[in-house]
């Protein structure tokens, strides 16, 4: 499927555990996959459905750090260790977030 980050328009795929396409700069074989030069996100297609959200999400923030113009790569693993806090915690942030808005926005 295909998504619209900031006007960018990315492809959004599964990929078989053995594909070229899941590998990353140094050959390791990946859960996810975000090429830049072809705006495109691989999702190995045999995880869980927790670990594949986690992973979709990982690759997303990726996707919107790029699309943005964000650069985290100031060490090694600041972009690798933000994509890995999101994809574990964004569902939960979101949720808190829903919970405090329908508590508290405009009820004083
Ligand atoms: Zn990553």
């Amino acid at each position: 499927m295909q998504i619209v980050i900031n006007g960018l328009t990315w492809k959004v795929l599964n990929a078989n555990p053995n594909s070229d396409n899941l590998k990353d700069s140094r050959d390791v074989p990946c859960f996810g996959i975000t090429s830049f030069p072809r705006l495109t996100i691989y999702l190995r297609n045999d995880q869980t459905k927790a670990l594949y959200r986690q992973t979709l999400i990982h690759e997303l923030v990726h996707a919107y750090t790029f699309s943005f113009g964000v650069h985290l790569y100031a060490d090694d693993n600041t972009e690798e260790s933000v994509c890995d806090f999101f994809g574990a915690n964004a569902d939960k942030i979101i949720t808190h977030a829903n919970q405090i808005m329908e508590k508290l926005f405009r009820k004083g």
